[in-house]
């Protein structure tokens, strides 16, 4: 009943030329009246161009990033406002990326979260433990206190329609991705966290995606997990037959 959500993660990749032609090859292409809902994750420079050039279509755009506040001296930065503006559906906030080069805090991430989704946006909230944690046993811990950090404060509906993305920092860019099952018990910690939080209602109907090292050749394992709602996909995202690949074997 939870509907799949694949999302592609671009990174800093990609010209706005190279932009462009992928959503051209992508967009009529997608399964129609799709089963599945499709989202390309942009860099902030293409986002107007990408946004024009999927309107009405079954592609969604997002951001990968963008500041809390909606407008003033914060020079370098992005508003949820300006982005929502340009017809942008989706924010992924708190990669691992993010949060390692660029500091992001879980309280960032939190206050980004409640910004984006005051600007009619949905946020995708990643979070993730490293290989050291994992093995150190503190995987759940660490999961719990992301998630219940990033979505304090929000209200049980605006949690119902959000997405969450667990994606394990060893597995990101790897090619190391972790066991589908593995994957799927941390996605319920996820879940169980949301349900401890918000109640079983939202727990059920909150997605979660995994991410990390998903390709079209494994993406059906872990969509065939009960916590699995869909992925978040970096390299894999960057081809457009790679991308479309994801879309059918999960339709
Ligand atoms: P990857 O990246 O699919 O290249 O591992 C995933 C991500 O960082 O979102």
């Amino acid at each position: 009943m939870r509907k799949p959500i694949i999302a592609g993660n671009w990174k800093m990749n990609k010209t706005a030329d190279e932009a462009l032609t992928f959503i051209d090859e992508v967009k009529n292409n997608i399964p129609a009246n799709s089963a599945v809902d499709s989202v390309v994750g942009s860099p902030a420079l293409f986002l107007q161009g990408l946004a024009e050039a999927t309107k009405g279509t079954e592609l969604k755009i997002s951001a990968q990033n963008c500041y809390f506040e909606n407008a003033g001296a914060f020079t370098g930065e992005n508003s949820p406002a300006a982005i929502a503006d340009l017809g942008v559906q989706y924010v992924i906030i708190g990669h691992s990326e993010r949060r390692e080069f660029f500091h992001e805090t879980d309280e960032d991430v939190n206050k980004k979260a409640k910004a984006i989704i005051a600007n009619g946006m949905t946020p995708i909230v990643c979070c993730g433990e490293t290989l050291e944690q994992r093995e150190a046993g503190e995987t759940e811990d660490w999961i719990k206190g992301q998630v219940e950090n990033a979505l304090d404060g929000l209200t049980e509906e605006q949690v119902a329609n959000l997405v969450v993305a667990y994606e394990p920092i060893w597995a990101i860019g790897t090619g190391k991705s972790s066991s589908a099952t593995d994957a799927d018990e941390t996605c319920f910690v996820v879940r169980k966290t949301i349900a401890d939080k918000f109640g079983a209602d939202t727990a059920n109907k909150v997605r979660i995606q995994y991410g990390g090292s998903v390709k079209p050749e494994n993406i059906k394992e872990y969509m065939a997990q009960e916590n699995i709602d869909g992925a978040l996909v970096g390299g894999a995202s960057l081809e457009p037959k790679s991308f479309l690949a994801l879309l059918e074997a999960v339709k």
